[in-house]
């Protein structure tokens, strides 16, 4: 799927918005962070640290987003890491566990005994496998009177590429939202923005890879995300 130039337009036009109120947010977040360290000997003392770091996690995640906004309009260049496909899929399926108890629905990773490396900017491709996960619990919340929701997080490789595979059994897309499915602002969601899978599909350009969708209206849809394999 090719990024046309009316998605380049909405993009810059999205960049403009940022700058004006990330600011805003920007001030709040900060903070928040200072009163989470100042709070942070209490809750070691109670043996929960573990949540001022989550909680850092989230801010500096929330901060990096208005970054990746602030430069829609001009994409930056990933901060490479060589990291192993296991390990983020590990870490991104830890950070969604909770979420997807509280909605009633099953994660599970997977992955296969020979790791493999990719040279990438971490938090940006995490941002990218949170995005499509979140969309599947959407998906999933939509029919969880006819099943279970489940959502299968897979990590393979053809030898070139790494594959991370997000697979759930939620609603499925009919073919007219699959087509608008990357354009910036398109969204079928009442509270939705539009905007968590445009900036999936430009990170992950970005880094020389591509991103797969398979959909059937009714039972579910399958995400691949494939990156180059580091050298
Ligand atoms: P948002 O989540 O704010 O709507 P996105 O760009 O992330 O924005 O998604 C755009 C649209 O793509 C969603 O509104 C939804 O209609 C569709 N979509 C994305 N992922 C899925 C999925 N796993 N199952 C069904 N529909 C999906």
């Amino acid at each position: 799927i090719e990024q046309t130039a009316m998605q380049n337009d909405k993009l810059a036009m999205l960049g403009k918005i940022a700058a004006a109120i990330a600011h805003e947010i920007r001030n709040p977040l900060t903070s928040i962070r200072g009163f989470i360290q100042l709070l942070r000997p209490y809750l070691l003392q109670v043996g929960k640290e573990e949540y001022a770091r989550i909680i850092l996690t989230e801010i500096d995640r929330a901060n990096d987003i208005i970054y990746e906004f602030l430069n829609s309009s001009k994409p930056s260049a990933p901060m490479k890491q060589y990291v192993s496909i296991n390990s983020l899929i590990k870490e991104v399926v830890l950070l969604t566990e909770s979420e997807s108890l509280l909605r009633n629905c099953e994660i599970k990773a997977e992955w296969h005994a020979n790791d493999v490396f990719v040279s990438i900017d971490v938090k940006q491709v995490k941002q990218v496998v949170l995005n499509i996960i979140k969309n599947a619990l959407d998906a999933i919340e939509d029919v969880q009177l006819e099943r279970r929701g489940r959502i299968d997080v897979i990590g393979r490789s053809d030898g070139q590429y790494a594959e991370i595979v997000i697979r759930d059994n939620g609603k499925g897309m009919d073919k007219a939202t699959m087509s608008r499915l990357f354009d910036p602002f398109f969204t079928t969601k009442q509270l939705g923005t539009g905007l968590g899978l445009s900036v999936s599909y430009r990170i992950v350009r970005n880094h020389g890879g591509a991103i797969r969708v398979d959909s059937q209206a009714g039972s579910g849809t399958e995400f691949i995300i494939y990156l180059p394999l580091a050298e």
